[in-house]
């Protein structure tokens, strides 16, 4: 029987933490959101991380802008919470509407502030094994991985999906942890064959219980990042009643990797905070 991973539990012993040090701050660490549009799905993520934010008694900056304001002028807001002192992370959330350069944007914001990891320069740093904020969703999958004391090194890891955003840099996580590295996306073929193969698989492709119970080897840990909204009700990638048949461990959605990546975001911001003050 699959052991499930509480990612709702994990990541509140972890905001926990983070409220005992915000606590003890003179002034208290901020959060810069910048949201471009009405999605829906984005809504809501805002509101958890608000809602987080509030809970360990770290400041929530909220900047809404409407989805056919220009570019310039969000960058413009973005060079100015760069330069402001109270203001430790930044982050634009995603998806931005179709008619802006989500990278433009993203770049825009100093590194120093990029608690979303996102920026060309946070990547490069990244990819070169330099000192740098990693994209929250991978953060959060290694963090319930060393939770869980899930060993990595040796083992064949499967992650279906390449995006920036969850599927490379978990890889490359993984890849520095020494596990085997496959990587599969929308053009591979005989995507079960692979997937089976996986001791540790991790689906980050967005498709409503896109992995069945017959794509997954008995035993294997399973983290599912994939949130389909669909009438008020979230699903996740995976086949849960299925493949917790079959998987040693396995993450829920709702209550797996979503709440531990608001945990991630809130810890970078904290470290910001942290790395401005103690180097003054
Ligand atoms: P994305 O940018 O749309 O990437 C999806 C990936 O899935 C792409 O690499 C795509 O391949 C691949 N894919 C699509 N159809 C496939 C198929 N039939 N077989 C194999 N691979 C396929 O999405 P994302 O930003 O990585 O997010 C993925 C999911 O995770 C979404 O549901 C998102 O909402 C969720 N998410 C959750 C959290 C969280 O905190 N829990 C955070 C971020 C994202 P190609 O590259 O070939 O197109």
């Amino acid at each position: 029987m699959s052991q499930i991973i509480d990612g709702k539990k994990m990541s509140k012993q972890i905001k926990d933490e983070l409220a005992m040090k915000v606590k003890g701050c003179m002034i208290k660490p901020s959060l810069a959101v910048i949201q471009i549009g009405e999605d829906p799905s984005s809504n809501a993520y805002i509101r958890n991380k608000s809602k987080a934010a509030n809970e360990i008694g770290m400041n929530f900056r909220l900047f809404q802008y409407a989805f056919d304001t220009s570019e310039r002028e969000i960058i413009n807001r973005i060079v100015e919470l760069n330069n402001d002192e109270y203001i430790d992370g930044i982050i634009v959330q995603l998806p931005l509407p179709n008619n802006m350069s989500a990278k433009r944007i993203i770049n825009s914001i100093d590194v120093s502030k990029d608690v979303d990891g996102l920026t060309n320069k946070s990547l490069a740093r990244f990819y070169n094994n330099r000192k740098c904020f990693i994209p929250c969703t991978p953060l959060a999958i290694m963090e319930l991985l060393k939770l869980n004391d899930i060993e990595i090194s040796g083992k064949h890891a499967v992650v279906v999906g390449r995006s920036n955003l969850v599927g490379k840099p978990v890889a490359e996580l993984l890849l520095k942890k020494d596990a085997t590295v496959t990587i599969c996306h929308s053009k591979t073929e005989n995507l079960e064959f692979y997937t089976k193969q996986a001791d540790i698989l991790i689906v980050a492709v967005g498709e409503k219980e896109f992995i069945t119970g017959d794509m997954v080897k008995e035993g294997a840990v399973v983290i599912d990042v994939g949130i389909t909204r669909e009438n008020d009700t979230l699903y996740g990638d995976v086949k849960f009643d299925e493949v917790s048949k079959k998987s040693s461990y396995i993450t829920p959605v709702p209550g797996g990797v979503g709440p531990m990546t608001v945990a991630m975001l809130l810890k970078n911001v904290f470290e910001c905070y942290n790395t401005k003050n103690t180097s003054k």
